[in-house]
């Protein structure tokens, strides 16, 4: 907020090489990827970074084992290998993981199937050798995983995947692409193109914050805008054959005591389908569904039948648990931005990305997944540079991404990562704060939680969990322009999903923080406050305070 003065006005008077409209993980890897290659980038995005579907997934930076079955082989190994690529660059946030595929009577994996798949899986995805897949037997199952139904049960396949969370992620990007030189604006939405001649020069958008209308002048632009994608091409008529097939995903959030799962487990359910359960902190989470979606995409709920379903979905894996709508803490909704192929399912559309180039120059990119954001980002830069050599002859640098961490001191390996949290954990212990708030703060914030701590000194006064959320506030204020408590609590700390009852403890701090801060009017404290108690009450379904 300091400098989006500065920002805005940049962005009115530079003639810009490259201009991305969204900032979800797309847009904010094409940011990176460009002006790291020494592209003047500018990005600019309606609400908050990551607030549409990069907020929303399932948190796996994943080979996509369901593709296999699809015979994708090439996505499966390009996002194989991209996988261990972010990991590299970001290795507190981009975590290894082990995954439980139970194998049950009549699934969708028999025992010798899963095993070769795993293990092609596995190569494909070029994984260490020590981290490759296991077969388990009936009793080593149950052993590792005493929930899982013995009834139907005949073993299962251990095997590696990496979770992350992908909110976090893109705004890291995002602050990468800008100490590189881009300009990255948020709550500034496009609201229309402008052509010089019959090619796009340009589009005008809204500073949301003051309400003025900003003209932007730039070579090349890139709709990065994931399901909105088709939004922007209705603004230069570009839509022909290929068109986006929009479809919904919802994820529940648990108690961990009300699942208390060990392992992240991918398991079959009744539909045939299959879908996830995942233990973070003090939560499990569950999901995901994939049904047609043509609703209002700036209105994306969780609904009742959509949470019974994954409830029932768990039920009939974990017969010893009895979950109702009630237990729910949290939830949220997103729409997978796919590309539409006649006559295939939801569940059936390839997650492959494509790139569309309309007459006026305008790119679009769609389709693809987070795991597989650099190599999205990769190919469309790639295209921009292409145009821009044809255009003028300008020469621009290759691509890379691959070697650039993603966090300004970043921590190079697990193994640092391990060593750095145990010294977070005693300096929190110190605090008395408990081991969770180490794991939830290194896993966020990497080594930014050093200087988070040093903050806490400013809120000496309050107790130590609530001076620790505050310093988090003063630093995603400081460092990652957060304009609202939502943006905080939802995309900036993820608490609203997977705390809930710290949002409800300290929301009241949090936002007579921000009103002092940009001294907002009781009427903006007011409206933040508003906006904050609908989001919560659309992502729960008890009121338990
Ligand atoms: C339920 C679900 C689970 C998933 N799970 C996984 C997973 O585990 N692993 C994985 O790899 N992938 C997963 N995916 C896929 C992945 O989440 C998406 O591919 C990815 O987040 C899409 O990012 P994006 O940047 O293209 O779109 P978005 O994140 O939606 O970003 C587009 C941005 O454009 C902005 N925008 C729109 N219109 C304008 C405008 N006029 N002006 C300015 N900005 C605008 C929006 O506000 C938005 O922030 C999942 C998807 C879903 C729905």
């Amino acid at each position: 907020m300091k400098t989006r003065p500065e920002k805005l006005s940049a962005l009115r008077s530079e003639q810009w090489e490259l201009l991305i409209i969204g900032g979800g993980i797309t847009g904010a890897g094409i940011a990176l990827d460009a002006a790291s290659r020494g592209i003047k980038t500018a990005l600019v995005e309606k609400n908050d970074f990551a607030s549409g579907t990069s907020s929303k997934s399932t948190k796996l930076v994943h080979g996509g084992l369901r593709y296999l079955k699809q015979l994708e082989f090439a996505l499966v190994s390009e996002v194989g290998r991209e996988r261990a690529i972010v990991h590299k660059n970001a290795p507190h946030l981009v975590i290894p993981e082990k995954m439980l595929m139970p194998l049950i009577k009549g699934g969708t994996y028999g025992r010798l199937s899963s095993s070769l798949g795993l293990e092609v899986y596995d190569i494909l995805a070029n994984v260490r050798k020590q981290d490759r897949r296991h077969m388990l037997s009936k009793e080593e199952t149950l052993e590792i995983e005493p929930l899982l139904n013995e009834s139907t049960l005949l073993g299962s396949g251990y095997y590696s995947e990496y979770r992350t969370d992908d909110a976090r992620l893109t705004i890291e990007l995002i602050k990468a692409a800008q100490r590189k030189g881009a300009v990255c604006l948020n709550y500034c939405p496009v609201l229309s193109l402008s052509h010089h001649g019959e090619m796009i020069s340009g589009v005008v958008c809204k500073d949301q914050i003051s309400g003025t209308e900003i003209p932007v002048n730039a070579k090349f632009i890139v709709n990065a805008c994931g399901p909105w994608v088709d939004h922007i091409r209705k603004m230069n008529n570009s839509i022909s054959k290929k068109r986006l097939h929009l479809t919904k995903g919802v994820h529940i959030v648990l108690p961990h005591e009300k699942l208390p799962v060990r392992h992240s487990i991918y398991f079959d359910v009744p539909d045939g389908r299959m879908i996830f359960t995942i233990p973070r902190g003090r939560t499990t989470y569950i999901g995901t569904t994939d049904t047609n979606y043509t609703g209002d995409l700036d209105q994306v709920l969780t609904t009742t039948e959509d949470a019974q379903y994954l409830i029932n979905a768990v039920s009939s894996t974990f017969p010893g648990i009895n979950l109702s709508l009630n237990d729910i803490e949290s939830s949220w909704a997103g729409i997978r931005p796919l590309i539409h192929q006649e006559g295939k399912s939801a569940s059936e559309i390839s997650r492959k990305d494509e790139i569309f180039e309309a007459p006026d120059g305008l790119i679009s990119i769609a389709g693809g997944k987070l795991t597989g954001y650099r190599k999205m980002a990769q190919k469309t830069v790639d295209l921009v540079v292409k145009r821009y050599e044809k255009a003028d002859g300008a020469k621009f640098g290759p691509c890379t991404t691959r070697h650039i961490p993603l966090t300004e001191d970043p921590l190079w390996s697990e193994e640092e990562v391990g060593y750095y949290k145990g010294t977070i954990n005693q300096k929190l212990h110190a605090l008395g704060l408990s081991d969770y708030f180490a794991g939830y703060l290194v896993a966020n914030f990497g080594k930014q939680s050093d200087l988070i701590i040093s903050y806490m000194d400013c809120f000496k006064d309050s107790l130590a969990e609530e001076s620790l959320i505050r310093a988090e506030l003063k630093f995603c204020i400081d460092e990652e322009m957060i304009c609202t408590s939502d943006d905080f609590f939802d995309r900036r700390t993820g608490r609203l999903s997977f705390d809930i009852v710290s949002v409800i403890r300290y929301k009241d701090a949090i936002i007579g923080d921000l009103a002092n801060h940009f001294h907002w009017t009781q009427e903006q404290l007011l409206a933040d406050k508003e906006l904050l108690e609908k989001k919560m009450s659309s992502v729960r379904f008890n009121d338990a305070d």
